[in-house]
């Protein structure tokens, strides 16, 4: 698939699903790029898709890399990042507690930084999963 093509159904998969996830009145916005330019050394920093999200003010940005991203897989990686955007407000909840922790216990730091990410990602996907699996005719094989 040609990159203007993935980019077409990245909009067009935003379009329909930000209204089944009761995210339309959200301003998204969408940056949509070749690669990531990524500067970090760590490989596993290095994502197809991002997302951040201001609940409290229903915005979020939305980033996806298309040569990162397999043509079938761009349905599920649109579904996962908003999926992000849902469960914002429990993110921000968890850092603050991490950091108030890792302030009293900066031992911790390490092991609940990691901790917490992969809460953070099991949520995300646990509801990406449910949300292809109903909505899509193909759900990701995962
Ligand atoms: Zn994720």
């Amino acid at each position: 698939m040609s990159r203007r093509a993935k980019a077409k159904q990245i909009l067009a998969t935003i379009e329909r699903m930000k209204v089944v996830l009761q995210l339309e009145r959200w301003d998204l916005h969408v940056q949509i790029v070749p690669a990531r330019a990524d500067t970090s050394p760590e490989p596993s920093q290095q994502m197809a898709a991002g997302c951040h999200a201001s609940p409290q003010y229903q915005h979020a940005e939305l980033l996806f890399a298309l040569d990162e991203i397999l043509d079938e897989d761009i349905d599920a990686t649109v579904i996962h990042e908003l999926c992000h955007a849902l469960v914002w407000d429990q993110v921000a909840l968890i850092d603050q507690l991490t950091k108030e922790l890792i302030t009293r216990t900066p031992d911790i730091k390490p092991a609940l930084e990691l901790l917490a990410e992969g809460a953070v990602e099991r949520v995300a996907t646990r509801l990406d999963r449910i949300f292809c699996s109903l909505l899509l005719d193909k759900p990701p094989q995962k």
